[in-house]
């Protein structure tokens, strides 16, 4: 695992946080295991010290089992919050680690393995948190599929519905079951990326869905604050997840990952951005609606 700060709070100069990863080329079959990574990414297992922030809450998060996805359901768990963790089954290693996190917290940590292309999963999941977690107040869609391609002909039509079956569509079905179960002061937070205003050539069903995503979010917020329910946004920027060697990224693109293209010179951490969720979730973003937090290094966004 990548060395991490003592916890979250710890000041210090934040672009020697984390080291700079420039990770080796290396590949594997989508989705990937982040247990399979060199090096493992930090999900803030050693450092992420809750204070309260969500007790007592109910949480749906999608792609919990590792990256950014896994990084959120640890720190929801530390914050209070039980959980129910959405993933691919074959991903139930890595979600296996998480689990045990969570449970460590003390907080319960439902699994419910499946696919957002299936259309029934959304229901079933939601039917999962109202009988074991007694209901659902916080969504957080952290899933996401990413594949470069070096041209625009290179991508195939079934991947470019691919994209967008899990990347938009899979939101607006977990949004739409979720709905019905959201009170006042539940929240729904979901994941666009800086690919929403900076494509890269190299992706660009990928980050055509995160526009989507982006402006479907702050579509949504308007609806649902008339309702007390708070929809925002988080936009990562380059981030070392399993992500990139499943097929994200031009694998010889791995040792710049992050150091070229962000302010701060290095990557982050998945660990970096939970706490943003943290916050959008939390009653202490009670007047933050409709907003893109980008937690991206410096990559000045419109
Ligand atoms: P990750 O691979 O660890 O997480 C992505 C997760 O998406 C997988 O673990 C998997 O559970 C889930 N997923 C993919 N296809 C699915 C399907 N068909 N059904 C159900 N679940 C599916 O990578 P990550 O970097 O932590 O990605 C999390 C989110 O962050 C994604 O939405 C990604 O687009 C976004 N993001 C990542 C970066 C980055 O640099 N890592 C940058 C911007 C945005
Ligand atoms: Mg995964």
């Amino acid at each position: 695992m990548s060395a991490a700060p003592s916890d979250q709070y710890a000041f210090g100069d934040p672009r020697s946080r984390y080291p700079d990863v420039s990770p080796e080329p290396q590949t594997q079959e989508e989705p990937g295991l982040q247990s399979q990574m060199t090096p493992v990414p930090d999900l803030g297992e050693s450092s992420y010290r809750g204070t309260g922030r969500l007790e007592g809450r109910k949480a749906v998060i999608t792609g919990a089992d590792s990256g950014i996805g896994a990084a959120v359901a640890i720190a929801f768990a530390r914050e209070g919050a039980d959980v129910v963790l959405a993933y691919l089954p074959e991903e139930q290693s890595d979600a296996d680690h998480v689990i045990e996190q969570v449970e460590a917290a003390g907080r319960k940590a439902v699994a419910v393995p499946g696919d957002l292309r299936d259309k029934a999963y959304a229901g079933q999941l939601v039917e999962r948190a109202v009988a074991e977690l007694g209901g659902i107040d916080a969504l957080v869609s952290v899933a996401g599929k990413q594949r470069w391609q070096p041209d625009l002909l290179d991508i195939t039509d079934d991947q470019f519905e691919a994209t967008f079956d899990v990347n938009v569509f899979g939101l607006f079905r977990l949004v739409k079951a979720a709905l019905p179960h959201l009170q006042p002061g539940s929240t729904i937070t979901t994941t666009a990326s800086m690919e929403a205003y900076k494509p890269a050539p190299d992706r660009l069903d990928y980050a055509a869905s995160k526009g989507a995503i982006n402006n479907f979010s702050k579509g949504l917020s308007q609806l649902l604050v008339e309702r007390g329910i708070r929809v925002n946004v988080v936009a990562p920027g380059p981030t070392w997840s399993v992500l990139q060697p499943s097929g994200g990224v031009d694998p010889e693109s791995l040792p710049e990952f992050g150091s070229s293209e962000s302010p701060m010179g290095r990557a982050a951490q998945p660990a970096e951005q939970a706490p943003a969720y943290v916050f959008l979730a939390s009653q202490e973003s009670s007047y933050v609606v409709g907003e893109t937090l980008n937690v991206n290094g410096g990559m000045v966004t419109p």
